[in-house]
């Protein structure tokens, strides 16, 4: 399995909650480099941008509104397979169905207000991290 990168956001809720540090922590445990962060207040536009795929679902506008309601730190993780296991660190959207252990199950309230974000393809972590970063704020590791 080659190297890859993906895109990950620790959302508001987790910011809130002083986590940020606790949320790195996974990510380096399990071998993820963060080679790429910062923490941005998102516009309503950048957000809505960034979830476009879910315009009309019915909670576009509570998600919008969420993504907005304070900071959030942004990253790239790379590793192997990192899209993958990013995704299983995380857990399941719902933290209700999110394995022990996760992310989500350990620090999510809910649905709505659930963590973190991360691509769920290769193709969607490109766009992703390209909606976020140029190539010069990505530091590839040499050591
Ligand atoms: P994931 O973040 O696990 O990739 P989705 O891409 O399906 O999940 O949805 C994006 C985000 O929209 C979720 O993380 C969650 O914050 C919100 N969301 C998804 N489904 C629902 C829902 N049924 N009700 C409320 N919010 C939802
Ligand atoms: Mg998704």
């Amino acid at each position: 399995m080659a190297i890859e990168r993906t895109f990950s956001i620790v959302k508001p809720d987790a910011v809130a909650k002083n986590l940020i540090g606790a949320i790195y922590q996974r990510f380096e445990a399990a071998g993820l480099k963060i080679v790429a962060a910062k923490m941005v207040h998102l516009s309503r536009e950048q957000a809505e941008g960034f979830y476009a795929e879910h315009s009309e679902r019915p909670f576009f506008k509570a998600l919008v509104d969420f993504m907005t309601s304070g900071p959030v730190m942004v990253q790239v993780l790379e590793g192997e397979d990192a899209v993958r296991r990013n995704r299983e660190i995380m857990g399941a959207t719902n933290p209700a169905d999110a394995l022990a252990g996760t992310l989500r199950a350990d620090y999510a309230d809910s649905i709505d207000e659930n963590a973190v974000h991360g691509s769920d393809a290769a193709a969607s972590a490109a766009r992703e991290i390209a909606y976020f970063f140029s190539d010069e704020e990505i530091c590839p590791r040499t050591r």
